[in-house]
């Protein structure tokens, strides 16, 4: 019956400005929840401490960007040519396939940043997918006092028409002070409650905000209550179990060692699998990529789990 609580890490972004992200996916013991493999959640921050955001020109391989927000707004350039004004309540999803580059600042008029940062791995299939970009406002479903919006996937009869590679389930829920809701769901998938703001129980179990609640395959229903009656907003994410061994480092998701070396030369070189970001004027105009560690980068793995909730 236990949900297992993914407590968060802090990790600075780097870079000339001061944002810190609360970090729950990739961890030691969970690296992946689906396809789902990297969760960074910041703010609400006053961009007049930490400077807002401001990320140079930086590759990405094998993987989907999404990105949700809760208050401010970003201003997305890629080298596949999209340009976009992030705002919450829309979803933003960038598929890097073989390699794209894009840079990521909060715009003038934000003083408050508040969001998440989101990774799905691709599938072997179609991880070498064409560069892409899609924008979805989805509609606010109203569903036993809470409010849904669901970006990606299906949940509570509202379906997006983001189409995604591998089977999943992405939705912001803002719970009413007091509130209790009872969702059904896929059980073939697995899934993780991450609380920006409030103290829920998933399932009878406690979590606080920033922590994530990981339920295994076999849930049929997940049920949400607020526990101190001041309403929650809530990150549902699910997915059917990866089943590939991914290789993360830096920026990008591989299968081995030796493909992250090469990335890595590749975009140092300026090569063209990652094309040029047009527009972007801050320094430094790109971001290199760091030193490998000394060792042999190794697959990451999960430990299983099916537990129902
Ligand atoms: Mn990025």
């Amino acid at each position: 019956m236990a949900v297992e609580v993914v407590t968060p890490r802090e990790v600075p972004l780097g870079g000339p400005r001061a944002m810190t992200v609360r970090r729950t996916l990739p961890q030691k013991a969970r690296s992946l929840i689906g396809a789902w493999c990297f969760v960074d959640h910041y703010g609400p921050d006053d961009v007049a401490d930490t400077g807002g955001m401001l990320v140079p020109p930086h590759p990405h391989t094998g993987l989907q960007t999404v990105t949700w927000l809760f208050t401010g707004e970003v201003e997305h350039s890629d080298s596949g040519g999209a340009h976009a004004v992030v705002r919450p309540g829309a979803v933003n999803l960038m598929t890097a396939g073989r390699g794209v580059a894009h840079s990521e600042v909060s715009t003038p008029g934000t003083t408050t940043l508040h969001g998440v940062q989101l990774w799905v791995a691709l599938p072997t299939a179609t991880r070498d997918a064409p560069r892409m970009f899609e924008h979805h406002e989805p509609p606010a479903v109203h569903v036993q006092g809470a409010t849904l919006r669901v970006f990606l996937g299906a949940l509570a009869g509202s379906v997006s028409p983001v189409r995604t590679h591998t089977p999943l389930l992405g939705a912001e829920a803002v719970l009413p002070p007091g509130g209790r809701l009872e969702l059904d769901v896929e059980p073939a998938y697995e899934h993780g409650l991450l609380v920006d703001s409030g103290a829920v129980a998933l399932c009878g179990t406690p979590l606080v905000r920033g922590e994530l609640g990981y339920t295994g395959v076999g849930a049929r229903r997940l049920v949400v209550e607020d526990l101190d009656g001041e309403g929650a907003r809530l990150l549902l994410l699910g997915g059917t179990p990866f089943g590939e061994e991914i290789v993360m480092w830096w920026n990008f998701v591989a299968r081995s060692h030796d493909e992250v070396v090469e990335m890595r030369e590749e975009w140092n070189a300026r090569g063209d699998r990652f094309g040029e970001v047009e527009g972007y004027v801050g320094e430094p105009a790109w971001l290199p990529a760091p030193e490998l560690p000394h060792v042999r980068l190794r697959p990451r793995g999960n430990a299983p789990n099916a537990v129902i909730c």
